[in-house]
């Protein structure tokens, strides 16, 4: 089992300095509130009437929130914060981590939960850490396949460990609330590195304490 080619990493490596604006691109605030008024107007609103009027800054606030994930760095995040394992060398589990994103194609939210795991080689990290590294790459915007592979290779790359689990279900507001208009609809998307991927009884364990979203769902892993 190569480590080094697992077959959704390119693209995710590259990432994230490409997707980010440079300073000099960069609109400034007072732009992007014109971009709002600009939208409420094509939708045949009175960006001047009262209910209206703070809007503009508003959403850009929320925008600030929901995408501030473009001004941190998922792996320096973990390398600032790992320590020495210890001698434990056993699963680490993290299930059941709330996270809300936004789809790259509609920018409409995306919300649902990350299960982690990896087996220990000779770095730990804090599962608050872990938590808040789903955030990085939660708040900007994503596809589902994309952030799954990010989150996986972001501990692969700075734990080393022996192996990475991340299985993620969400729910689409552009399918539930739009489009194909299909509510409770949950896609699942996992990525298996080392001996999540080489060994099924490592696999098994790790979906039995998830509750296995994915036999759930019929998705194969
Ligand atoms: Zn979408």
């Amino acid at each position: 089992m190569d480590l080094k080619t697992p077959t959704l990493a390119t693209s995710a490596r590259a990432e994230p300095r490409q997707d980010r604006a440079g300073p000099a691109d960069r609109p400034s605030r007072e732009e992007a509130e014109a971009a709002v008024r600009l939208l409420l107007r094509w939708i045949g609103e009175d960006p001047d009437r009262e209910g209206l009027s703070e809007t503009p800054k508003r959403v850009v606030k929320a925008y600030e929130e929901h995408f501030s994930g473009y001004s941190q760095d998922g792996e320096e995040f973990l390398r600032r914060t790992f320590s020495e394992t210890e001698g434990y060398d056993e699963m680490v589990v993290l299930r059941d981590v709330r996270f809300e994103s936004h789809c790259e194609h509609h920018i409409l939210p995306v919300i649902g939960r990350a299960h982690m795991a990896y087996l220990p080689d000779k770095r730990v990290v804090g599962i608050s850490k872990l938590a808040r590294l789903v955030e990085v790459y939660a708040r900007r915007l994503q596809i589902q396949e994309k952030l799954t592979a990010q989150i996986a290779n972001t501990i692969q790359d700075v734990l080393q460990p022996k192996g990475v689990a991340v299985v993620i279900e969400a729910a689409h507001q552009c399918m539930t609330t739009r489009g194909i208009h299909k509510p409770g609809a949950t896609m699942v998307t996992s990525r298996m590195l080392g001996a999540f991927r080489s060994d099924p009884a490592t696999r098994r364990e790790f979906l039995g304490m998830i509750g296995d979203p994915a036999s759930k769902h019929g998705f194969d892993v």
